[in-house]
């Protein structure tokens, strides 16, 4: 390991964070994001349960959503292939603010819409396809919710309830691909039957092969938790560590910032911003 053979590298007895040997490797800019060259590991200073507790919580928030996750979808990236694939766009779906939302401009206002982004054109623009969607007639008129693969009947419910929408009929339902309307309809009839009711529905289909409509403004809301914006304080304290081997983290001046990263536990206050 290069950062072993460095002479001038501090040697510190104890992870940063806790009373472990500091014996972890970690991708200090995290491997989600993609592998690159002259990269090495932070060794010497986080300890090995440290470093697996990251990357089961806010490592999981920086490439899931916010500027990072999108961006790491729409390039095709793809982390480790043990690790699960999530979709983005449908990240905590069930929450009525999710991490990541869809507007559309309309006479001025902001229409949420359920599209996620499968590609980018060469002048950076977003191919875009409608997502997993049910719509569901309500007295207000249809309503639209995302409706995840794989959600069960309590999430579909919850979600649902979140929304003001459980006394809603089904009218249509949206699939994108790669899974295809007889996988649709074996995976999710009974859910929604359960949570909605006996409903006969229309189930459409994208297909990326079809005609692109016109370029249409778009912006993405990205509700920044505490989570990721400690990724990122970590991301950045963790690359100060790995730039400067003869520092080694275990002085006092490193504490605020270390329980500022190790407060996950926290509630969650959301900060908005903005980007086409
Ligand atoms: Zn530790």
């Amino acid at each position: 390991m290069a950062g072993d053979t460095q002479p001038n590298k501090k040697v510190i007895a104890n992870c940063v964070y806790c009373s472990n040997p500091p014996n972890g490797q970690e991708h200090w800019l995290n491997r989600s994001l993609g592998t690159f060259a002259w990269n090495t590991f932070l060794t010497g200073r986080i300890c090995t349960p440290c470093n697996v507790t990251f990357g089961g919580t806010i490592d999981l928030e920086l490439v899931r959503t916010a500027h990072t996750g999108v961006t790491r979808q729409v390039l095709g990236i793809e982390g480790r292939a043990s690790h699960e694939r999530k979709n983005v766009f449908e990240y905590k779906a069930s929450q009525k603010e999710p991490p990541v939302q869809v507007f559309r401009v309309d006479d001025g206002n902001l229409k949420p819409v359920f599209e996620q982004a499968v590609g980018r054109n060469p002048d950076g623009t977003l191919i875009a396809t409608q997502g997993r969607v049910l719509v569901l007639a309500t007295a207000d008129g249809e309503q639209q919710m995302r409706f995840p693969r794989g959600w069960d009947e309590h999430q579909l419910r919850s979600a649902a309830e979140t929304r003001g929408l459980l006394g809603g009929r089904p009218v249509s339902a949206h699939v994108p691909p790669p899974e295809t309307v007889d996988e649709f309809v074996a995976a999710s009839r009974d859910i929604i039957r359960a949570v909605f009711g006996p409903f006969e529905i229309d189930v459409y289909h994208s297909r990326l092969d079809g005609p692109v409509a016109p370029v249409e403004p778009t912006l993405l809301r990205f509700n920044l938790s505490p989570a990721f914006l400690r990724a990122v304080a970590k991301v950045a304290f963790h690359y100060f560590l790995w730039a400067c081997p003869q520092i080694g983290g275990d002085k006092p001046e490193f504490s605020d910032l270390k329980v500022y990263i190790l407060a996950w536990a926290s509630p969650r206050t959301s900060s908005t911003s903005r980007t086409h």
